[in-house]
């Protein structure tokens, strides 16, 4: 192994990095933000050379992935230019994305030119009065559109999310699980977390990855599979799709922490060690204190991720257990 490789306390190898580009967003969905909230003041948030700096500098120390994410990362101006300007770094093997889909009409070919490889696009309901009411200000035409988009601009791989709710989109799971076979695309179902005070309790609407799979069984007959794609996920098969995997994110019945080979970087150049819990390190501060030598980013951050955490500690009646937002953490 280089002795450049980023390295935890517990001898986890880093080498995936999930960047919020912005706080902002286009919609509230109800499960990660208010209805009202306030974004960070535009100082705050890292400039995209800024960005392009510390990428630059996790790449050089063995990191092979990124994944941009936000808030939505298609509201920051510059981002198709932050991509290229990312993917050209030499030893990266893959520049990704998350999105809630609302602007790739425009945005889907460029990204792709640029070096995005696949993109993860959210999509909780099929029906636009419910996805209305589930992203508080989207239209979902304007997603679907934006798939259509996706899926002829040269993506590698387009995968759905889908955070499954009870009493809003549960019933809508095998609806959309046929949208994602009629389209050869991944589909991840995902329970929520409690990340933020979002107005309401967790509990009521939580539904488990095991729930959904069940649901979903009564259509479809699921294979088990070994696959991994490095991530907290585990994935099934769909007997006669081979094109569709369905994967299911579970932090509450499933914990992955042993193998977590990740940190997530805040739009304003927090470095989040752990989903799950608060040990953060000021990235911003150090970048802005030391414009021209690496150096000293690079000791502050070995010696952060010596204190990586051993795991998350979400419950799930537990509501609110971290404070910030995840358009604030980089989901
Ligand atoms: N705006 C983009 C989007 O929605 O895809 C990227 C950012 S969003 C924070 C990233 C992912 O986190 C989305 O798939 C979203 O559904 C998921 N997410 C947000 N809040 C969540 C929560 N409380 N629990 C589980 N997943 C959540
Ligand atoms: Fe915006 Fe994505 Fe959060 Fe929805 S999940 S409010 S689209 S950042």
């Amino acid at each position: 192994m280089s002795d450049t490789q980023l390295m935890d306390g517990l001898g986890r190898r880093i080498d995936y990095l999930r960047m919020s580009v912005t706080d902002r967003c286009d919609f509230r969905c109800v499960y990660c933000m208010a209805e009202d909230m306030t974004f960070l003041p535009r100082q705050q948030v890292l400039s995209l050379e800024e960005m392009q700096r510390l990428v630059a500098l996790f790449v050089a120390q063995g990191v092979k992935k990124i994944r941009l994410t936000g808030g939505e990362p298609l509201v920051r101006r510059g981002i198709v230019e932050l991509c290229s300007a990312i993917s050209a770094l030499p030893g990266l093997r893959e520049l990704v994305m998350t999105t809630n889909g609302s602007q790739l009409v425009k945005f889907a070919r460029p990204l792709a030119e640029a070096g995005v490889k696949r993109l993860n696009i959210s999509l909780d309901s099929l029906d636009p009065v419910r996805f209305k009411t589930i992203t508080r200000t989207g239209e979902l035409q304007q997603v679907l559109d934006g798939i259509d988009a996706a899926c002829t601009a040269g993506f590698e791989r387009i995968k759905l999310n889908v955070v499954v709710m009870k009493g809003r989109n549960l019933d809508e799971v095998p609806g959309l699980l046929d949208y994602a076979v009629s389209r050869g695309l991944d589909i991840t179902f995902i329970e929520e977390m409690p990340l933020g005070d979002v107005g309401r309790s967790r509990g009521e609407t939580f539904c488990s990855s095991e729930e959904v799979r069940d649901l979903i069984s009564q259509r479809y007959r699921l294979m088990d599979s070994a696959e991994n794609s490095g991530g907290p996920a585990r994935y099934v098969r769909v007997e006669g799709h081979p094109e569709t995997r369905i994967g299911f994110i579970s932090p509450h019945s499933n914990n992955f922490c042993a193998t977590c080979n990740r940190v997530r970087m805040t739009a304003e150049g927090r470095l989040l060690l752990c989903l799950g819990q608060e040990n953060s390190m000021d990235l911003r501060a150090l970048v802005r204190r030391h414009p021209t030598t690496d150096a000293p980013l690079l000791e502050a951050l070995r010696k952060s991720l010596m204190g990586k955490p051993a795991h998350h500690d979400f419950t799930v009646d537990g509501d609110v257990q971290i404070v910030r937002f995840m358009n604030a953490t980089g989901g």
